[in-house]
């Protein structure tokens, strides 16, 4: 059996978000078909798409899985659903949590319900700052290190917990 290391990114900014974020990292503890799992520090991050919403928390995940990518997937979702997330339909609306699967080993997918590694990965100051602390000299798929991605990244919006 085969087991990638992959990177989850996790966001909140409804409810009590430090709570949503230590309820992901213990439900991913707890599966058991993931394991040696890592987590970034904590930080603030303003929202994307409407500004009439609260600052968001943002950290990353480094874990291991047996888990074919499109099962983790639904492992994220089920641990969203079971933390309040309502599916509004408004993309990058409020959310007391978001769970998205950045990086599967150095595999590339792109099916109708998952893309990897996450497409918008390298422009985020919040997952490439937290993704740093976890693994500084990550290479993604394409070749790109992780530092290359993040040289041209602003950390204006972003700050570590208050
Ligand atoms: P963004 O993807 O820009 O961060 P979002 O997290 O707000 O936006 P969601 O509404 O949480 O988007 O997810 C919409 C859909 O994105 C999900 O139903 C899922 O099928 C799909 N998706 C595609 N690739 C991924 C991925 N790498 N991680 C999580 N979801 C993904
Ligand atoms: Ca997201
Ligand atoms: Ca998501």
């Amino acid at each position: 059996m085969s087991v990638s290391i992959c990177y989850i990114g996790l966001g909140s900014n409804l409810g009590n978000p430090i709570t949503y974020l230590n309820n992901a990292v213990e439900a991913l503890q707890a599966h058991p078909q993931i394991s040696a799992l890592t987590v970034s520090r904590f930080y603030n991050s303003k929202p994307q798409g409407s500004q009439n919403q609260p600052d968001y928390l943002n950290a990353v995940v480094q874990c291991e899985t047996a888990l074919e990518a499109h099962d983790l997937l639904d492992v994220l979702q089920n641990i969203e659903n079971n933390n309040h997330r309502e599916r509004t339909g408004e993309h990058w609306g409020a959310r007391t949590l978001d769970l998205d699967l950045l990086l599967y080993g150095n595999i590339i997918i792109e099916s109708a319900t998952l893309s990897v590694p996450h497409p918008w990965m390298c422009k985020r100051s919040f997952v490439l700052y937290p993704l740093r602390e976890l693994s500084p000299h990550l290479v993604l798929p394409d070749g790109r290190t992780l530092e290359q991605c993040i040289a041209n990244l602003s950390t204006d919006d972003l700050e570590l917990m208050r």
